[in-house]
């Protein structure tokens, strides 16, 4: 039995290119749970964007455990301390079982049909005196495709508001937006197959071994195998990847730009590129040649604070390997300039020629379990099944589906974003706000200002949650969720394999679905379509999902070819899934014809500095014709850098033992045993400076807010500050806000967003640090096995995930 606290990646199955990913079926059960009593059913893990195949064991009407799927090609059976442990979440004893109305200042305990005729009974009040634009809905990256999809038709066929977003825009949205800009649509184009076959691997602020376990036990089994691929990690950390690397480039946090820019001009200074593949498939190559001849090493060295020549090694290593695969996430997401910087690691792909081929992909990476989703139906800021809101046809299209007249499809206004929402909702401008399975009291930036809009008298708030979050604890009405095992549904991970997750349990108490929140409330809201029948016509998740088939017809997104019963066949089904590939798509644009046709692309692009939106006639002008597009973009610099006051750069993040507000991995004993409470990591040199040593307690104040915790002496880079995110104050006497002192990190973080993608900066902030007690022979509560590894020698190490078997089948 392992302790897969211990040893987060397991055992090795090492593996040459080519051949497949051995198995190795981890399991975990319940500790005296008789084995041969447990029932198996069917899932895919939620704790992040993998989306692992797994079983949910059953006992006595309790998950009890679970164990990977061997034959799923995302995990080959393996699963990672959260998919092992972050079930117990659904056990724990203060999951919320029923609906709660705030009176008299205290939430108290009320029947569904009082709650739910509440909540209609504002809304109607709310759409009588402003309209649409007084509602506000913001919702998440953890439900499934059938919540979001009802979510969506109820919100912008149904009651006709723009404010609708997930809090994928915290997460992927410029994943979404990078994709839209170069290859005309969403959607990842490669197959996490690729890793098998590639010989050189690029990752840029994605720190694989702690957001993606299992995809670095992945990597781990091709570094350890024959023919070892070559690593490229960019990282100010030291991660787990970096320590594996052939070239780390620690570069100073808000710099990507500069360095992507600086990493073409050397594969094109030394024409590592494919010229006939960019001639033929690709447009506005001189535009970038243009601006990248601006970095040279020298340049781009001073910018970000790294040598010349691990730059021109890294761009090398990239330009001078056959099979290249690319992935980035939150490092280059939560940076200003992040649209542009990750349009920058698709033409990196594009000059090499190296996209829709087997070991050629780039992964514009997820975070969320199921972001994907929210994108694809639309229950973000984008149009159901990747439509384009600014193409007239697109949007009578869709309804027609939903049998709408189009004006009710609010395409008057662009969709508004969380954080212009929350402007709104601070303005007055939106009184009703319903947040879905999201916590962004802990999780938005600047939370003095988030509380401070949620506790408003004048907004009324809703909450849909399984627990009683900081968020839920600030709200008018709460509602009690079902969550994964207690109900059934599909969802997709970031190689667009989709998984059906059947239900296991009941939900505990009075508990429901989303989906059947959702549902109540179109009821009681008397929501209809242009005929007089109820506007959403189906009352279980299967039925919504073969609406949701029929509205993806045609579109990138084509999920026409699946079903329930196929994907119980199947160890997920990649779409496109048709008449014509009826087992899904491994790669798009094998054919290197990309989906940017004006009449068919998702988004008409965007101007990459400004933010400016292009029109239908500025993308006709373009002429793209089914080729990919380079993006450039100039480096400047973010708005905050450090001064005197605040000499050093903070960066927030996660550990490879937490899910986002910890609100259910810190109900999973060997989780939050492992990351216990926040930390604050230094490098040595600061903490030398600052008089700092392992385990004191430091304060950490931006000019926004302050956290204390204790000191972690760690490998990053000089002048780096990292802080995890995932600690709020639910577990502690308050439950909504700070009692005494501050640890959420987003009391640091600045209001302040992409211009693109408008995703949130998380990455830069300029802060002051300072000792404020001794350690007293304690150390920081930070894991010993990952990124936050302490240059100090004698710290406890991180243990405590006995009991997990892993059982290796060599030939797979
Ligand atoms: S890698 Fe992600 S999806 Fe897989 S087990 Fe871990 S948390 Fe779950």
């Amino acid at each position: 039995m392992a302790d897969r606290i211990a040893d987060i990646w397991g055992s090795r199955t090492p593996h040459p290119a080519g051949s497949a990913w051995p198995v190795r079926v981890d399991r975990f059960l319940e500790q005296g749970v008789p084995e041969g009593e447990v029932e198996w059913t069917r899932s895919a893990c939620v704790l992040c964007s993998n989306g692992c195949g797994m079983d949910i064991g059953v006992h006595a009407g309790r998950i009890v455990g679970v164990r990977g799927r061997a034959g799923d090609h995302v995990n080959r059976g393996r699963l990672g301390p959260k998919g092992l442990f972050g079930w117990q979440a659904n056990n724990s004893a203060d999951r919320l079982t029923e609906p709660l109305i705030r009176r008299g200042g205290e939430l108290r305990p009320a029947s569904w049909d009082a709650a739910m005729e509440l909540v209609a009974e504002r809304s109607k009040q709310v759409l009588d005196d402003r309209g649409p634009l007084g509602m506000g809905f913001y919702n998440s990256g953890q439900l499934f495709l059938e919540d979001y999809y009802t979510l969506a038709l109820v919100v912008r066929g149904g009651l006709g508001t723009p404010h609708l977003d997930g809090n994928t825009r915290l997460c992927t949205a410029t994943a979404d937006f990078a994709l839209k800009e170069t290859f005309g649509t969403d959607g990842a184009p490669g197959s996490l197959e690729d890793f098998d076959l590639c010989d050189t691997i690029f990752a840029i602020g994605h720190n694989i071994p702690e957001t993606h376990t299992v995809l670095w036990m992945r990597i781990l089994d091709r570094l350890e195998g024959p023919n070892r691929p070559r690593l490229v990690i960019v990282d100010p950390r030291r991660t787990e990847a970096a320590r594996h690397a052939d070239v780390h480039l620690p570069i100073r946090n808000g710099t990507n730009l500069a360095l992507l820019n600086g990493i073409q001009h050397e594969l094109i200074s030394n024409n590592w590129i494919d010229r006939e593949f960019v001639a033929a498939h690709t447009i506005d190559f001189a535009k970038l040649a243009r601006t990248v001849s601006a970095y040279p090493p020298e340049r781009v060295a001073e910018i970000c604070d790294v040598p010349a020549d691990a730059i021109r090694e890294a761009a090398r290593v990239i330009g001078t390997g056959e099979r290249l695969v690319s992935t980035c996430l939150q490092g280059v997401y939560q940076s200003h300039q992040a649209t542009a910087s990750a349009c920058q690691v698709n033409n990196i792909s594009l000059l090499r020629g190296m996209i829709g081929k087997p070991g050629c992909t780039v992964f514009q990476m997820n975070g969320q379990p199921t972001a994907q989703n929210t994108r694809e139906t639309g229950a973000d800021g984008d149009l159901t099944a990747m439509r384009n809101w600014q193409n007239p046809e697109h949007v009578e299209e869709l309804a027609r589906s939903w049998n709408v007249d189009s004006i009710r499809i609010p395409t008057w206004a662009p969709p508004t974003h969380v954080m212009q929402m929350f402007r709104y909702a601070e303005e007055g401008s939106i009184s009703f706000l319903w947040i879905i399975g999201t916590n962004p009291a802990v999780s938005l930036p600047e939370l003095h200002r988030i509380r401070s809009i949620l506790e408003q008298e004048r907004l009324f708030v809703v909450v849909s949650d399984p627990f009683l979050t900081e968020t839920a604890r600030l709200a008018d009405v709460v509602l009690p969720t079902a969550v994964w095992g207690e109900k059934t549904g599909t969802y997709t991970n970031h190689d667009r394999t989709v998984h059906l997750s059947e239900q296991a349990v009941e939900p505990p108490g009075n508990a429901r679905s989303d989906m059947d929140i959702l549902l109540d409330y179109a009821r009681r809201m008397g929501l209809t379509d242009k005929d007089g029948a109820p506007l959403v016509n189906w009352s279980s998740p299967e039925r919504c999902f073969d609406a949701f088939k029929a509205v993806t017809r045609g579109r990138p997104c084509d999920y026409s070819g699946m079903s329930y019963e196929k994907l119980r066949a199947a160890e997920g089904i990649p779409w496109p899934c048709t008449e014509d590939h009826p087992d899904g798509v491994k790669r798009l644009y094998a054919d290197h014809r990309f989906n940017t046709e004006t009449s068919f692309c998702e988004d008409y692009g965007h101007d990459l500095l400004t933010g400016a939106a292009f029109e239908q006639k500025d993308r006709a002008e373009m002429q793209p014709g089914g080729r990919a597009i380079f993006k450039a973009a100039d480096f400047v610099p973010p708005h905050e850098s450090p001064d005197d006051d605040h000499p050093l750069l903070l960066t927030t993040g996660r550990t490879a033992y937490h899910w986002h507000t910890r609100t259910k991995t810190g109900r999973a004993r060997q989780l939050q045993a492992a990351a216990p409470e926040v930390w604050v990591e230094l490098s040595a040199e600061d903490a030398e400076r600052l008089q700092i040593a392992e385990g004191d307690l430091v304060r950490v104040a931006s000019p926004r807010g302050a956290v204390e915790g204790r000191a972690r002496i760690a490998g990053g880079r000089k002048g780096l500050v990292f802080v995890p995110f995932h600690y709020g104050y639910w577990d502690e006497q308050d439950g909504a806000r700070p009692n005494g002192n501050a640890h959420a990190a987003n009391e640091l973080t600045i209001t302040e967003w992409d211009p693109v993608s408008k995703q949130p900066l998380f990455k830069i902030a300029a802060v002051h640090v300072e000792k404020i007690g001794d350690a007293d022979g304690a150390s920081a509560p930070a894991p010993t096995t990952t990124a936050s590894e302490p240059l100090a020698d004698g710290v406890p190490a991180t243990a405590g995930g006995e009991g997990v078997s892993e059982t290796m089948e060599r030939d797979g």
